[in-house]
């Protein structure tokens, strides 16, 4: 369910063809590897028929379609192939990039590697460049892979440059430290090739607000971005200057984005994230979460739902461009 961000007049419900063409839907998903869903992840509530692929690949679908959003961004893809059979007949175009030492490839009768996929519906943008990095760790190349695209919005003529990454995964403070540093490198690469132009920039961060990473994104000088599903980030802009800008956006995340139990036991963070030009667009409606009651005990992936982590989907609205003086 769509829900506005500041009540009516919202325009909430999602449908084909929206008409409002300043407003653009993003969605953001880690749709968890089959391969690795079923081999690695060890989720111990989660009845072993809910990750055949067989069950999932409906579910998955129906996530995408009913959300309808003029872009997606993906990690944990092991089927692009498939997804992209499926979409393109809607109208979707899109590109792919593994990463260059994928844990799937060590499963047996796996799919091939994991990745991120970038898919956006072609009647609506057309695709003006794209570039495909490894993010370096110390001068090192690490193993996660940053996909973007810089796209013509055809309604309104103006061009963004989208990208999507899946950092590091794995708890503790080098962990921590890896994802920082990947995060710096991934700005510096999104910032080089944006140029000027409005960014959203999404993934799966494998990050707390209160890690070291969230702040270095927000806090990117050129960009000034904004996390979408922070309620801080649709406050009124004539609100009193808040004196830490990133411990409130921090404050106001969700509570979660992925929810699972494993042996350890529950597993509930919030570490996805769209985060976008703040001065190039408002949010105007999210994608909201079904509550733990919804999920029940066992949370996700389940019978009803095919990922470890939620969808999340923003309507982003294009800002008013002010006219350049004369
Ligand atoms: P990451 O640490 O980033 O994690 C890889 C995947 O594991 C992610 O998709 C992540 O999902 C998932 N994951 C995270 N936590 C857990 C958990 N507790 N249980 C199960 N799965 C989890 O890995 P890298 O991409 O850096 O790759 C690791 C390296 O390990 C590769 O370079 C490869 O060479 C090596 N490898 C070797 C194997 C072998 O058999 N020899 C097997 C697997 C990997 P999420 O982001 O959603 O948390
Ligand atoms: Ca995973």
């Amino acid at each position: 369910r769509m829900v506005p961000v500041e009540g009516p007049p919202g325009r909430p419900s999602p449908h084909w063809g929206a008409e409002d063409s300043s407003t653009i839907r993003v969605m953001q998903w880690n749709v968890l590897s089959q391969a690795l869903g079923v081999n690695n992840d060890n989720f111990v509530s989660c009845p072993e028929a809910a990750l055949d692929w067989a069950v999932r690949r409906p579910l998955m679908l129906q996530e995408l379609v009913a959300a309808a959003p003029d872009i997606i961004c993906l990690q944990e893809v092991d089927h692009y192939k498939f997804l992209e059979r499926a979409l393109s007949p809607l109208g979707y175009r899109g590109l792919f990039e593994p990463k260059p030492d994928s844990p799937c490839c060590y499963i047996p009768d796996n799919n091939g590697p994991d990745g991120c996929a970038l898919l956006w519906r072609s009647d609506r943008f057309s695709l003006l460049g794209q570039h495909r990095d490894r993010l370096h760790v110390w001068r090192i190349a690490s193993n996660q892979v940053v996909l973007l695209a810089v796209l013509r919005h055809e309604a309104s003529g103006r061009e963004l440059c989208v990208a999507t990454t899946h950092l590091k995964a794995r708890a503790g403070a080098l962990m921590s430290k890896m994802r920082n540093e990947q995060g710096r490198e991934l700005l510096r690469i999104v910032a080089a090739h944006a140029d000027g132009r409005p960014v959203v920039l999404s993934g799966d961060f494998n990050a707390e607000p209160s890690e070291p990473v969230y702040r270095t994104v927000l806090e990117h000088t050129g960009m000034r971005l904004a996390s979408a599903y922070s309620k801080a980030s649709h406050r009124e802009d004539d609100a009193a200057p808040s004196e830490d800008p990133v411990t409130e956006s921090a404050q106001g995340e969700p509570a979660y984005t992925t929810w699972k139990v494993r042996e350890e036991g529950e597993q509930c963070h919030t570490i996805d994230y769209i985060f976008y030009s703040s001065s190039a667009f408002s949010v105007d409606a999210l994608l909201d979460f079904p509550s733990g009651e919804m999920l029940g005990p066992g949370r996700v992936p389940s019978f009803q739902y095919p990922s470890d982590h939620f969808s999340l989907c923003a309507d982003l609205r294009l800002k008013d461009t002010i006219p350049e003086p004369r």
